[in-house]
């Protein structure tokens, strides 16, 4: 197990328990972990090309355990959860990299980016009680928008709406 610290919050870790979790865990602190394990390695300088890269290979190794399964199959079989787990890992691991690299704040990203996607999903258009229809109409009507047309996007139906 790889950690810093094995005390936290007035409870000192046993040898073997996992301390980390979605709950407890901070991005900087993973991003600590990996610049620690990088250091001690000399992995220091990678081409910023090459962590990229690395991220997306580590995705299409994700994506190899989805292949010829249903989503229903991966869900109940843990096997496959827990390797799939290991690749969100590698994933997650080649991302802080790359930020830490490139000196992008990964948080800092993520809440710019989530307030252009507020901007361009708003509430209005996409409420819970849409049918799956009129969800689809509207996420294509705004790919449309933002690409320059999309597949799926079907205008007639917009003027047989009104
Ligand atoms: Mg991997």
């Amino acid at each position: 197990m790889i950690t810093q610290k094995r005390c936290k919050k007035g409870h000192c870790a046993t040898e073997g328990e996992k301390q980390m979790n979605d709950q407890t865990t901070s991005l900087s602190q993973i991003k600590e972990l990996i610049r620690i394990f990088r250091k001690k390695r000399g992995w220091t300088n990678e081409d910023p090309k090459d962590i990229a890269l690395s991220l997306i290979l580590e995705g299409s190794e994700l994506l190899e355990h989805f292949q010829w399964l249903t989503g229903d199959e991966v869900l109940n079989n843990q096997k496959i959860k827990d390797a799939i787990s290991e690749e969100m890992s590698d994933v997650l691991w080649w991302l802080v990299n790359l930020g830490d690299r490139l000196g992008i704040d990964v948080a800092q990203a993520f809440e710019r980016k989530m307030e252009k996607n507020e901007k361009k999903y708003p509430e209005s258009l996409f409420s819970p009680t849409m049918t799956q229809e009129e969800k689809d109409r509207a996420y294509y009507k705004i790919k449309a928008a933002t690409r320059g047309g999309h597949p799926l996007y079907e205008p007639e139906q917009e003027k047989e709406k009104k």
